[in-house]
């Protein structure tokens, strides 16, 4: 198991990219399927969706638009518990069948904060679709349709996911040691 060093902290291999890869792979293929012969819009959650959206994306063969949002309560280690938006929302989502694409659900307050905003605008549907969940960690509990992984309550980094600016890169995913 390989541990790396990202600035005070040891993290340990927790998902290799394999495992990542047939997981992506599998999500677009249910996507592919329950969406066929729709035109879905994705909106991705900036930063961390960054690396799981472009390679869900490579997968899909249905029609779909996307688009990015920033979001984040995150400072560090810790939820700072204040959600604020520096890139918004653009598209018109009346009416549209639209599937929000997370990085990872924690505690759920992004989305609490950030859910409301979006059935105010009245979409067809609307479904939550995330690369990891930690279920031990959720304060507000969310219907998550499409689940990567459940992992446990412990900080990762990698595969789009930062400690402090850094590790996004990392084709694993790591976990704080
Ligand atoms: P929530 O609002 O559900 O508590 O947290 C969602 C956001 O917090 C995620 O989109 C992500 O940016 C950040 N986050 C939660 N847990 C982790 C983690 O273990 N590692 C990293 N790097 N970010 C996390």
């Amino acid at each position: 198991m390989a541990v790396i060093k990202v600035h005070d902290k040891e993290f340990e291999t927790y998902l290799s990219s394999e495992s990542i890869e047939k997981r992506v792979e599998e999500i677009a293929a249910a996507l592919n399927k329950e969406y066929s012969g729709k035109q879905p819009l994705f909106i991705s959650i900036l930063n961390g969706a960054f690396m799981f959206t472009a390679d869900l994306f490579r997968h899909l063969t249905i029609d779909a638009e996307l688009c990015f949002i920033k979001l984040a309560s995150y400072k560090g280690m810790k939820s700072t518990g204040k959600i604020t938006t520096s890139i918004g929302l653009e598209e018109d989502i009346f009416g549209k069948d639209i599937i929000i694409l997370e990085d990872i659900v924690d505690t759920g307050k992004t989305l609490h904060g950030f859910l409301p905003k979006l059935f105010h605008q009245q979409p067809n549907s609307l479904k939550i679709v995330t690369l990891l969940h930690k279920p031990e960690a959720t304060e507000y509990p969310h219907q998550l349709d499409y689940i990567g992984f459940a992992i446990p309550n412990k900080f990762v980094i990698g595969y789009g996911l930062d400690y402090d600016g850094l590790g996004r890169n990392l084709k694993e995913i790591y976990q704080l040691k």
